[in-house]
């Protein structure tokens, strides 16, 4: 352990407690049983949902949600990565399934060639139904919309949990948005978090950008290379000591100060102690959606 490594787990130590590591590392896992059972509980509530306006759009209707694709089926050995998209694509959506189509290879060729194994990958997105439009000759995708993504949060959240993994890929502002709305994602793409106490997170662009042409073969390059470091880390297992210490709000020269509940760092001055916490999160993602939260 170098000189920086020892560094950054005394800040963890001092930030997040003497148990912080010890309770990362002994996260018991479910058994094959229980993710079963946990996993057909999720796929049940985003079959049954009807907790926004895409359930019953018209014009271009969503006739189903898409359930989650667990890696690959419901008995997997452990899981490890989840990967979380703003929403299915249209290929997904008329083939009725996740994982269909060019996005899902692409991201998936990527991890795969940064060491994950495909079976331990489940793919997720922030809202289940596809949103849709109706253009003159047929319908098109379009982003979903806030108030969509946040009905669709306690999906996602029970998703997680029965997707039974470490680490969690977020994809593109909207997924960025569900791990924490007042963060931009140009401020926190490329970095180590933590989501609910549970899983190390890193947020990256949207595919999309493998999909532009030569125009975009910069852009194409740096999520490549986002994605690579994702996987390294991984395969490193990297946890708390994985979190950066400068602050993230943009050009803020000064030194670090704290993390907050979710791992972003925070120099004194812009650290403020009533800003979002994982308990004042978790009580809107109560509001705001079907059912029970963990
Ligand atoms: S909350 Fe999700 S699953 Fe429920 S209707 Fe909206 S998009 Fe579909
Ligand atoms: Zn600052």
């Amino acid at each position: 352990m170098d000189r920086r490594e020892r560094r950054a787990l005394e800040l963890v130590l001092e930030a997040f407690g003497p148990d912080a590591l010890v309770q990362r590392l002994d996260t018991r896992p479910m058994t094959p049983a229980e993710r079963l059972r946990a996993r057909l509980a999720a796929e049940a509530c985003v079959e049954g949902c009807t907790a926004c306006a895409l359930h019953a759009a018209r014009g271009g209707a969503c006739e189903r949600p898409l359930v989650p694709l667990w890696s690959p089926h419901r008995l997997p050995a452990e899981g490890r990565v989840a990967v979380l998209v703003d929403a299915p694509t249209i290929e997904e959506h008329r083939a009725g399934q996740l994982g269909r189509g060019p996005l899902w290879r692409v991201v998936r060729q990527a991890l795969t060639d940064g060491g994950i194994a495909p079976e331990r990958i489940s793919y997720l997105t922030t809202v289940a139904c596809t949103p849709l439009t109706q253009t003159r000759r047929d319908v098109a995708r379009v982003p979903p919309a806030r108030e969509h993504v946040d009905a669709c949060t306690a999906n996602v959240m029970r998703s997680l949990l029965a997707a039974d993994v470490q680490y969690v890929l977020l994809l593109g502002g909207h997924a960025t948005r569900v791990w924490r709305p007042d963060l931009r994602l140009a401020d926190v793409a490329g970095k180590w978090f933590v989501w609910e106490g549970k899983w190390m997170v890193f947020p990256a662009e949207h595919p999309r950008v493998m999909f532009g042409g030569r125009a975009h073969d910069k852009e194409a390059a740096e999520w490549g290379e986002s994605v690579r470091r994702f996987s390294r880390g991984v395969c490193d297992g990297v946890g708390l000591e994985a979190l950066s210490t400068t602050c993230i709000v943009s050009g803020c020269r000064e030194p670090f100060h704290a993390w907050d509940d979710d791992g972003v760092p925070w120099c004194a001055t812009h650290l403020r102690p009533a800003r979002l916490t994982r308990d004042s999160r978790k009580r809107k993602t109560l509001d705001t959606a079907q059912g029970t939260l963990l």
